[in-house]
């Protein structure tokens, strides 16, 4: 497991990975049968994971008898509630409840944070509703997992510095092999009686995930389309539609 947040009532001195965390979110189930990924290693004993799925808890749980389970479909309620499939909010308070914070913290944190990025009064409100609807689905769970040890070491993160660019971070989980096509919400899919390739989708995918197949026609990589679903926008005749992963309606 690669994980970059923590909170505490300590004071943080550690800046670098979470190597054993006590709880870990799982946003998208996809994740758990990606040995890359591996979202379960390293979760202490008697942690708790929280998992946004619509699978049942058997093929979730992946041999971790010795953790708690927490599922939640917590994309079909941010489209039910926020009209799009962005979960921030919903996880919050889904780890929020779980470990014990109490809902008007989470709350007030929830509309100063996302006040402060510029978001709409409207959209902040259904934020709300969305992180209200999920603390008030999920009960509060004690953890029992060991001591955590206090850490004061600084780990330094493998970076190659850039000219002019973005730092790229080169440690695990940035892999150019690494396929990313596994956490999408939508699939599309190109009815070929529609189409008639002319190639639009192909030079707006930016995933580069179209391509051209043998017999000529444009073509979805599934292994990298990461579902963001512009070719549906852009395509002039329509021809693409989205589906949600997972055969969830
Ligand atoms: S959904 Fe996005 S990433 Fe996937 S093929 Fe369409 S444009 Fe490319
Ligand atoms: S934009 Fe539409 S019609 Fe054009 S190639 Fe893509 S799917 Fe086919």
């Amino acid at each position: 497991m690669t994980a970059f947040t923590r909170f505490s009532d300590d004071k943080i001195t550690e800046k670098g990975f979470v190597f054993a965390p006590d709880v870990s979110a799982i946003m998208d189930d996809s994740l758990i049968s990606d040995p890359m990924a591996n979202p379960f290693a390293g979760l202490r004993k008697g942690g708790v994971a929280v998992v946004n799925t619509t699978k049942p808890q058997a093929s979730v749980l992946q041999g971790r008898d010795d953790v708690t389970v927490v599922r939640v479909d917590l994309t079909g309620k941010a489209l039910r509630i926020l009209g799009k499939p962005i979960l921030s909010s919903g996880i919050a308070a889904a780890v929020a409840r779980i470990s014990g914070i109490k809902k008007e913290a989470l709350l007030t944190a929830l509309s100063e944070e996302l006040g402060d990025i510029g978001l709409g009064a409207d959209m902040v409100a259904k934020n709300v509703e969305f992180a209200t609807t999920i603390y008030r689905e999920l009960a509060p769970l004690k953890l029992n997992t060991e001591e955590v040890p206090t850490a004061e070491e600084l780990v330094p993160l493998a970076v190659v510095v850039s000219d002019g660019g973005i730092e790229k971070v080169t440690n695990t989980g940035n892999s150019y092999a690494r396929h990313t096509g596994n956490w999408r919400t939508f699939r599309p899919t190109i009815d070929y009686a529609k189409c008639t390739n002319c190639m639009i989708c192909y030079a707006y995918c930016p995933e580069s995930a179209m391509s051209v197949g043998e017999d000529g026609r444009v073509k979805i990589d599934y292994d990298n389309c990461k579902g963001c679903m512009i070719c549906m926008t852009e395509c002039p005749l329509k021809a693409v539609s989205q589906s949600r992963e997972g055969g969830v309606q």
